[in-house]
């Protein structure tokens, strides 16, 4: 397989930071193809504007989606868009690694996707959902939290993690045709042990050697 990850943690040493090490050492080992988006070594641009596009459809109003349709029709994307729509494109399954912030993505992985996600290019017309633009290819979010499981269930003090990450798997990737593979969840690194945080990793590097064979998840409605 081709593998994307999207990786959004400031600091390499980062439990973030091991997991995307991990992955990339066991994805390439296992004979996988891995390219990946290290988006704040980077300095990857989360702002979405007119520096999204080389061209322009409309001087007098900014209007985003026009403007990525219009860039999709003419190849006008600004460089660091292109480059991302290229990895997204030639991947059979995309990873998000990042830390769960105010319960959905870092900042810096929402304005890529805002970027990124162009009308046009990645939905629109009659591709969304089962029907998508990415129909076929693999996605999967590996996500750290700082609260523990038991405050992650259904009824429980922060709620269902799944619910919580519904509007990304749904919004996002459902709804321009990815399948979803299961979450991976490392609940509170910060608060476990060492041994336990290594069980985490050896978790993640285990189920990366067999990924290829899992089956896409429900990601739920609202
Ligand atoms: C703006 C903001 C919003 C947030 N919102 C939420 C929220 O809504 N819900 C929530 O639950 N949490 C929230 N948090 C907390 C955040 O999700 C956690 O702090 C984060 O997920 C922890 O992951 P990390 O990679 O930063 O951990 P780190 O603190 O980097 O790592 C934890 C420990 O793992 C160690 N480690 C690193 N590499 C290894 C290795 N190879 N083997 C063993 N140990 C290693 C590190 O040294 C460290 O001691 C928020 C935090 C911020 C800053």
């Amino acid at each position: 397989m081709n593998v994307f990850i999207v990786h959004a943690h400031a600091e390499p040493r980062s439990f973030n930071g091991a997991l995307f090490q991990s992955a990339q050492e066991v994805l390439r080992a296992a004979g996988h193809t891995v390219s990946v988006s290290d988006l704040y070594a980077m300095k990857f641009n989360p702002v979405s504007d007119r520096r999204n596009f080389t061209t322009v459809k409309n001087p007098d109003f900014f209007k985003q989606q026009i403007e990525e349709m219009h860039a999709t029709e003419v190849g006008g994307f600004a460089p660091d868009v292109e480059a991302e729509l290229r990895k997204m494109e030639a991947c059979d399954l995309m990873i998000w690694q990042f830390p769960l912030w105010w319960f959905g993505l870092p900042g810096i992985l929402k304005g890529w996707a805002d970027r990124v996600f162009a009308m046009g290019r990645t939905y629109g017309g009659e591709r969304f959902y089962e029907n998508g633009v990415f129909k076929g290819k693999r996605a999967l979010l590996s996500v750290t939290t700082g609260g523990p499981e038991a405050v992650y269930q259904k009824g429980g003090w922060n709620g269902d993690i799944h619910a919580i990450l519904r509007p990304i798997q749904r919004g996002i990737l459902r709804f321009t045709g990815w399948e979803v593979l299961a979450p991976q969840l490392v609940y509170a690194p910060v608060r476990v042990t060492v041994e336990e945080r290594e069980i985490a990793l050896k978790a993640w590097a285990a189920r990366l050697k067999s990924i290829g064979q899992e089956q896409p998840i429900e990601v739920g409605e609202y």
